[in-house]
């Protein structure tokens, strides 16, 4: 579905991807690890056209994504989401979430409609009339999913989804991930932590300073020498 070929990306002096190479195939869910400054968000940003790449190319579906503005990458079927949540926050929730599905219909009502349902599909129906000012940190996230989903993405890409969410609100987060794979969308998750990530990923990609250090099962990334030296640590190991 998505083939990722050689990016690379610097910023100055700094190389944050180098010669990353992929592929993400139809109903996958791909985690994306590695420390912070690996270079996670860059390759998110590289995919979903928020950056140019130097070097390499994305092609979905076939089809070349370079020169493509996010809008155009979003109306093909990919969305992503931020790392540091900007919902608008004087706006209700059932408003940020139409925003999203605004930019596939202009018929209010329709808007309205699918609004509630993604709203009801991650949970916050009856935050609806909330300012999004007011959410905890895993209601924003789930409000960014619906925000999200409300474009009607194949490709999902989420950045660290159940970062800096309250521990008792992962469960919850892991089961609705499960369920975008259940309607069919296909899934890349950035995540640092290893048990939600063993848990839904058939498949691991690890950073290290921009390079691909590793890719496999994720016991086969927890496993990797490379991976627990960079990375997971030797205390883990
Ligand atoms: P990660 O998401 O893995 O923590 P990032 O992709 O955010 O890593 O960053 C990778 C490296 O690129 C870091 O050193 C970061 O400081 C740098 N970087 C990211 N975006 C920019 C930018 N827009 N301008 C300059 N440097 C950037
Ligand atoms: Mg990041």
């Amino acid at each position: 579905m998505l083939e990722v070929t050689n990016l690379t990306k610097h910023f100055g002096g700094l190389v944050a991807n180098d010669d990353i190479s992929f592929g993400v195939a139809e109903g996958e869910i791909l985690g994306l690890i590695g420390p912070n400054g690996a270079g996670k968000s860059t390759l998110f940003d590289l995919i979903t056209g928020f950056q140019a790449p130097d070097e390499g190319g994305v092609r979905f579906e076939g089809r070349s994504l370079l020169g493509l503005r996010p809008d155009q990458i979003n109306r093909l079927g990919i969305v992503r989401t931020f790392q540091k949540l900007k919902p608008f926050e004087k706006m209700t929730v059932e408003e940020n979430v139409m925003v999203g599905v605004m930019q596939h219909t202009a018929n209010m009502s329709k808007a309205r409609d699918h609004a509630l349902t993604m709203l009801s599909f991650v949970g916050l129906l009856e935050k609806r009339r909330a300012h999004a000012g007011t959410l905890s940190t895993g209601q924003r996230k789930r409000l960014e999913l619906a925000r999200a989903m409300a474009t009607r993405p194949r490709l999902l890409l989420l950045d660290e989804v159940t970062g800096g969410v309250d521990q008792r609100s992962i469960p919850g987060l892991i089961a609705l991930i499960e369920r975008l794979r259940g309607v069919g969308v296909t899934l890349i998750v950035i995540e640092h932590n290893m048990q939600v990530l063993m848990s839904l990923a058939d498949r691991v990609v690890a950073l290290h300073l921009g390079a691909m250090i590793a890719q496999g099962t994720p016991a086969q990334i927890q496993a990797d020498p490379r991976v627990i030296e960079s990375y997971l640590g030797t205390a883990y190991a």
